[in-house]
């Protein structure tokens, strides 16, 4: 077997290895406001931003935050939903080598308070929605200044702003800057000239974001990715969809720029190829249709559970997907009838890919205009290596044999801010142990089987969730399907099911038992269903399984 079995299926176009430039992750926003002055670049309520009024923006926002006694290593929190104001600080904070630490508006105080401290974040940009919550934390957390915005910061509203001071318990105050209408942002911003900030970024050394993850167990871990990540990982996209075509694309962001799917895939990506960006705040699933109905997208990448709800609603025969050329699908796995309903309705391609953030994204995708496998996240990226091995080691598996996924390539982060054995333990050597369970074929196609975590071991058997809900999706009552392992005296675990099933459908466990029972080894049919009206889920999509367990230890708990 050849030592990269994947490059035979690379495209002529797609080279195997990039030479990628040493330089500020904004300078992609730099480059295209110089070519494209006029075109673009976000599209909001209406309102439109082009590409020499964003970086406008960008550069006054850095010299702001120099104003404001911002530093260069210093970092930035962003805590907002998709609005212009968020790539704005983005970009800003970027410009002037600050670090960007992307938030999560949902997150409550204890969260958010978790996330300042251990970044140590100086600012946070945040909606006038969110201010009280932050004002909860500042007690407890490093913060010297708080910028408000609103959602309609981009409208025409009346100019108010106000400054106000909350002391701290170390005597020292905090700014909170508070703009009640649009314009207060902009003013904001207008305290400051346009001119670029000189500062020098080493992109191999000096971070662009130091993203968290893993928050759904244990405490959130910040990833440092620097400056070279982002680049490289950008430009990787970007070979990728080489049939893109520069000045020419549109977006729909609808995935949130606080994860990094969407930082990288959609961000990132649209402004390198100095596209228009079609920026929703939520995912929801009536204004996603319109948008695209009106606004014609070119691209729509998310996570599966938004191609689902795509296919499922009852007025998709009213809308019109066909501007959508390519899309990719990442973050959890793509069931096979989404990829082929969604395809069959736009005309265009649906791709699955895979990452993490501790990757930038993405490590892996299926070749877009040629070979592909569904059910597989594909081949791995250029300068990209990917392994299976014995979990927690690096001994090689063969091909067939299901192991850790470990991945290496230009990517892959630098580590955990602050968290050097957390670090060690998972970078080895330059290879990142990603903790997701899957195998490799002999063509050099890569399988997610599932998170290591995720496994269930019922009566000593592994059964691995994914396999279980492809299957209950193809049930043609099934919406969505989660499948989790939980306790049980006899077999140590066992499987249980939690269905959302399509309208006009009624529960019927025994038809979903029999259903699996012809396309599944015994021990892997799910022994217990739930119906649901819904399954709980993470902003970019991803189902929270471990949400669901504790669920039902909860109910158990209470009982
Ligand atoms: P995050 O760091 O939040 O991006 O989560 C990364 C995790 O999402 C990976 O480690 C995988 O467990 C999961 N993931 C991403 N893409 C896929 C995919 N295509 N199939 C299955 N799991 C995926």
């Amino acid at each position: 077997m050849p030592n990269k079995p994947w490059l035979q299926h690379y495209p002529a176009e797609v080279p195997p290895t990039i030479d990628y430039p040493n330089q500020n992750l904004a300078q992609f926003l730099v480059d295209s406001a110089a070519r494209y002055p006029n075109q673009v670049a976000l599209e909001f309520m209406g309102k439109k931003v082009t590409y020499r009024s964003l970086l406008d923006s960008a550069n006054r926002f850095a010299n702001a935050l120099l104003r404001l006694g911002v530093r260069k290593g210093d970092r930035v929190a962003v805590m907002l939903p998709n609005v212009p104001q968020t790539v704005i600080a983005y970009y800003g904070t970027l410009l002037m080598g600050g670090i960007v630490v992307m938030t999560n508006p949902l997150y409550m105080p204890r969260e958010l308070e978790h996330q300042l401290s251990d970044s140590g974040a100086r600012i946070i940009v945040t909606l006038d929605q969110l201010l009280e919550r932050v004002k909860k934390t500042t007690d407890k957390v490093p913060l010297d200044h708080i910028l408000v915005t609103s959602i309609q910061d981009y409208l025409p509203f009346p100019k108010n702003i106000l400054y106000g001071l909350k002391q701290r318990k170390d005597g020292k105050a905090v700014t909170v800057q508070y703009g009640g209408g649009v314009l207060s942002f902009t003013e904001f911003l207008k305290q400051s000239p346009a001119t670029p900030v000189d500062v020098k970024v080493d992109a191999n050394e000096d971070l662009a974001l130091v993203q968290y993850t893993g928050g759904t167990t244990g405490l959130a871990k910040g990833v440092m990715l620097t400056h070279a990540n982002l680049v490289a990982n950008t430009i990787q996209n970007r070979m990728w969809f080489y049939k893109a075509e520069t000045g020419k694309e549109t977006m729909l962001a609808a995935l949130p720029f606080f994860h990094v799917f969407g930082l990288t895939v959609v961000l990132n990506q649209s402004v390198y190829l100095a596209g228009k960006m079609i920026l929703l705040p939520r995912f929801e699933i009536k204004q996603v249709l319109q948008m695209i109905n009106k606004k014609k997208p070119t691209t729509f990448s998310g996570a599966p559970t938004m191609y689902v709800a795509v296919i499922n609603h009852p007025d998709i025969d009213k809308v019109d997907l066909s501007s959508i050329n390519v899309c990719i699908s990442g973050a959890a796995p793509l069931p096979h009838h989404v990829q082929e309903r969604f395809e069959e309705l736009s005309g265009g391609k649906l791709i699955e890919g895979y990452g993490l953030t501790e990757a930038s994204p993405v490590t892996h995708a299926n070749n877009i205009w040629e070979k592909r496998k569904s059910g597989s996240i594909g081949i791995p990226f250029p300068d990209t290596e990917a392994r299976i091995v014995q979990p927690g080691t690096l001994e090689d598996m063969n091909p067939g044999e299901i192991g850790e996924l470990a991945v290496r390539g230009p990517q892959v982060m630098k580590g955990y801010w602050n968290r050097p054995e957390e670090t060690a333990k998972v970078l080895k050597d330059g290879w990142l142990l990603t903790g997701d369970l899957g195998k490799m074929d002999e063509d050099g196609f890569f399988y997610i089987m599932d998170r290591q975590k995720d496994m269930i071991i019922a009566g000593g058997y592994n059964i691995y969730p994914r396999e279980v809900e492809e299957v209950l999706f193809e049930h043609p009552d099934v919406e969505e399907a989660a499948v989790a392992g939980i306790m049980d005296a006899y077999r140590g675990e066992t499987v249980k099911a939690y269905i959302v099933l399509k309208k006009g459908a009624s529960p019927d466990p025994d038809a979903l038992k029999s259903f699996c029972k012809e396309r599944l080894a015994a021990y892997k049919v799910p022994k217990v269903y739930e119906f649901r009206e819904t399954l709980p889920k993470t902003l970019a999509g991803k189902v929270l399984r471990r949400k669901l367990i504790e669920e039902d230890m909860d109910k158990l708990t209470d009982q």
